[in-house]
């Protein structure tokens, strides 16, 4: 919750390993009690008066919620840090920490899909006005800034299209004018990329995926600069936000091992992604870790690591029915949303509705993977089989 366990001197794979646990205090147990809680008792009646314990109600945070919330602050360099019930979750609490009844929102053309969904079905309904914005604007977001802008949601690289952003250009304009920055830091997890170092407020994990990192939990992350804490820890208090200690320690544990896995996750992917480069029926491969991409500058400067979610074009002329055969042929990969744990996934990708600032090809079928800790060479051996049982008639 509060800074800090460890030294900042630390380098992050020790902070990893140390932060969120006080042995000591739990007779040397190295990991944080699972607390199961509602009521707290209080010793005296002076005690529950000023409120003077550190824990009063279970609702308001545990040993074992504390453990994870001071584990993220510290990793993201962050004032505070608050837990939501998904990774959608933190993304509306993110949001409505931040704005109000008249104030206009910024949100990258690019996100998540089920934010465009929350932003246009919630927001409008509090008189907050939402407008989606090019992320290749970089700075020029400023042209579209009017004088009730209040916050520039970004996500880098975009869902499903991998678009990067210059998220210290975004956040640097808004700033200018007071604007609260958001960041959807999903994909590359707050080991790759410290948004609070970038210049953002609101930094917004979908723990769900490589925080918990074996597809087994539901949970958000917020972590706040100290402009945004206070809105933010109000915000969550008020909403009566609570999740479940089984779930927080599973988080808790996934932590310790992200920087193994997430080494592991793009290792394995710039082996199979070198050998997609190779197949006549794939064209372009989106993953900013590639020179060929785009966003390749960007994410150089900005990002220390990718992660194992990327998405390739099939050739032009692929019908809906090869694209399809290609992912029904896969088995070593497995047909289902949500992506960062520790098996291979994939999808076809679907823009419809998805994009309104700025422009795709609506003929283009596109598969999204994520590369898991299988042994690449099987991986690819599935993809090959998959290619070839969808294009061989
Ligand atoms: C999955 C995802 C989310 C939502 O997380 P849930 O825990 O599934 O609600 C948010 N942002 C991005 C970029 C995601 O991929």
């Amino acid at each position: 919750m509060t800074k800090n366990s460890t030294p900042a001197a630390f380098k992050a794979d020790t902070v990893l390993t140390h932060t969120g646990r006080k042995p000591r205090e739990f007779h040397g147990f190295v990991n944080p009690p699972v607390v199961h809680a509602s009521t707290v008792l209080f010793p005296n009646t002076a005690t529950m008066e000023t409120g003077g314990q550190p824990y009063v109600y279970g609702r308001r945070g545990t040993p074992t919620t504390e453990a994870l919330e001071t584990a993220l602050t510290e990793i993201e360099g962050a004032a505070g840090t608050k837990l939501a019930t998904s990774g959608l979750n933190a993304i509306a609490l993110a949001c409505l920490s931040c704005l109000k009844s008249g104030d206009h929102v910024l949100i990258a053309d690019t996100s998540y899909g089920p934010t465009r969904h929350f932003a246009d079905t919630v927001l409008p309904k509090y008189n907050i006005a939402v407008e989606y914005y090019d992320p290749a604007l970089a700075g020029d977001v400023k042209t579209l800034f009017k004088a009730n802008t209040a916050a520039v949601f970004t996500e880098a690289p975009g869902s499903l299209t991998f678009e990067m952003q210059d998220i210290p250009a975004i956040a640097q304009a808004a700033r200018s004018i007071g604007a609260t920055v958001l960041m959807d830091n999903t994909w590359a997890s707050p080991l790759y990329c410290k948004p609070l170092d970038l210049g953002v407020d609101l930094s917004i994990q979908a723990g769900t995926k490589y925080i918990v990192g074996h597809s087994d939990v539901m949970l958000g992350t917020i972590s706040a600069s100290e402009k945004a804490w206070p809105a933010l820890d109000a915000l969550h208090g008020a909403m009566g936000i609570h999740i479940a200690p089984d779930d927080v320690y599973l988080a808790l544990r996934g932590l310790r091992t992200l920087s193994v896995r997430l080494e592991r996750h793009m290792k394995n992917t710039l082996e199979v992604i070198d050998w997609l480069k190779t197949r006549e029926e794939v064209a372009a491969i989106h993953y900013p870790a590639l020179e060929t991409d785009p966003g390749h500058e960007l994410w150089k400067r900005d990002f220390s690591g990718a992660s194992g979610l990327f998405a390739f074009d099939f050739k032009a002329g692929t019908s809906t029915t090869q694209s399809n055969a290609f992912f029904d042929s896969l088995t070593l990969f497995g047909l289902g949303y949500s992506w960062g744990g520790f098996e291979s996934l994939a999808i076809p990708v679907k823009l419809k509705g998805n994009r309104s600032a700025t422009t795709y090809d609506v003929d283009l079928k596109s598969a999204r993977l994520h590369i898991g800790l299988e042994d690449p060479q099987d991986l690819i051996k599935d993809l090959a089989q998959a290619l070839d049982a969808a294009f061989s008639s």
